[in-house]
């Protein structure tokens, strides 16, 4: 019997509880922020909430030191803009690095990976435009598209022929090209869903993108780095040529234990990024620490550092998620998104079962991100788990048989369970 008594799905006892989500006092940089200390009775944690799909967000042998040398050679911040002084040469060789990792002629990159997604799609897009946004794109996407004046249509979640649809609709079907009714058409999409854990079906996007001639703009947040046979993401991954998707978007704060985020297109379309964008123009310019972080994490991917850590943390990202993805499976949890994905949310449904989740969890040194209303459907709440290249057999092995345990207590097993092999 499960210990808690649900009142009401926002019973005050329960959410207002101070341990439902965890307060992190401490993050050991030394194991891959892989543990975490808490501010309560808890000491240590397995951290299954972070982003650190590599486990770059820790010292490296080969990035730390660099790091260092850029601190001291730049100072932490440029305090200037990127047209005022504040592009350095780590900043143009970043760009460019960036530009070559994800397949495109040209990069811009800001200071933070919200930003360039609400300050960019402000720039390209605008009044007689429309945008097709993907019904669980990022919020980040949602503001972007709301700032630009342009009109805002949803498809449904990552399904190609509602996308197709609502093209139809807004292009009056039949009607020769030159009568098409907006300026320009873009369609939105992410290359893993962060709440879903859910691949881009991103080849039949694109084929309808084509048909229709809309543009497409592809935010990979958490796909760029973490998935691929070289990292390079859903492009990579699904056999993509990047030639297809008109705008990447992507952020440094996940695969690449940094911060900030770019845009990578055409020559043309960044040229006009770079003279037009007020956040480029107005915002100061990426701290080159967090852009030196960027690119040797990137070349230890490549494996440019001489070694195959790089090969080895994407190989050991794959078989962790994949390996706890099908434990999960078993064990009778509903659990979304796809292989290879690092992301993995098991469906908790009632919110109420939110801080009963977490907090059982907690007990146990086990740290889970809890998600509900109004970053996902009302009676969709979850828990989000990350799955790192850091994690040993060992951490996944425990956290397993906490989430079982857990799972048991708060009754979300839907499925019939098979006994987890040791
Ligand atoms: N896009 C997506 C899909 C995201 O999930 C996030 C944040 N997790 C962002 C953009 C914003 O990135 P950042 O946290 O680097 O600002």
């Amino acid at each position: 019997m499960c210990p808690y008594t649900f009142k009401d799905c926002f019973g005050r006892p329960i959410s207002s509880a101070p341990d439902a989500w965890f307060d992190v006092v401490e993050r050991y940089s030394n194991d891959n922020n892989k543990t975490l200390k808490r501010s309560t009775k808890v000491s240590r944690c397995l951290n299954l909430g972070s982003y650190n799909y590599l486990g770059f967000a820790a010292a490296d042998e080969y990035c730390t030191p660099r790091v260092i040398e850029t601190l001291k050679k730049y100072s932490p911040s440029t305090c200037s803009t990127r047209v005022d002084g504040g592009t350095t040469a780590l900043h143009n060789e970043l760009e460019k690095f960036v530009a070559s990792f994800v397949r495109k002629p040209a990069a811009i990159v800001f200071g933070m990976g919200y930003v360039t997604n609400s300050a960019i799609l402000p720039v390209l897009m605008g009044k007689g435009c429309l945008i097709i946004s993907d019904s669980l794109n990022h919020n980040s996407i949602v503001n972007g598209a709301r700032g630009s004046g342009a009109v805002i249509r949803v498809f449904q979640h990552n399904i190609p022929s509602h996308l197709e649809e609502v093209l139809r609709e807004q292009i009056a079907d039949g009607q020769p090209r030159t009568h098409r009714p907006w300026k320009k058409i873009i369609v939105i999409v992410e290359g893993i869903y962060s709440m879903e854990g859910e691949l881009c079906k991103l080849p039949e996007i694109i084929a309808v993108c084509k048909k229709y001639k809309a543009y497409t703009y592809l935010d990979e947040a958490h796909s760029i780095g973490a998935v691929g046979k070289t990292g390079r993401g859903v492009c990579e991954l699904l056999g993509v040529d990047t030639a297809d998707v008109d705008i990447m978007m992507g952020t440094f704060t996940k695969s690449f234990g940094s911060c900030g985020g770019y845009i990578a297109g055409s020559e043309e379309v960044i040229k006009y990024l770079k003279y037009t964008c007020p956040a480029h123009l107005y915002g100061t310019s990426i701290s080159p620490p967090a852009a030196q972080q960027i690119i040797s994490s990137i070349r230890v991917i490549l494996g440019e550092d001489g070694s195959n850590r790089g090969a080895q943390k994407l190989a050991k990202i794959r078989e962790n998620s994949n390996f706890f993805r099908s434990e999960l499976q078993k064990m009778g949890f509903e659990v979304l998104g796809d292989n290879d994905s690092p992301v993995m949310p098991i469906m908790l449904y009632n919110p109420a079962k939110i801080p009963a989740f977490s907090r059982e969890c907690l007990k146990h040194n086990v740290a889970v991100v809890t998600v509900a209303f109004p970053a996902t459907p009302l009676l969709l709440a979850r828990a989000r788990i990350c799955i790192s290249a850091s994690h040993s057999r060992e951490d996944l092995m425990k956290a397993l048989q906490v989430i079982s345990k857990v799972g048991d207590l708060v009754g979300i097993k839907y499925f019939p369970a098979e006994p987890l092999k040791q």
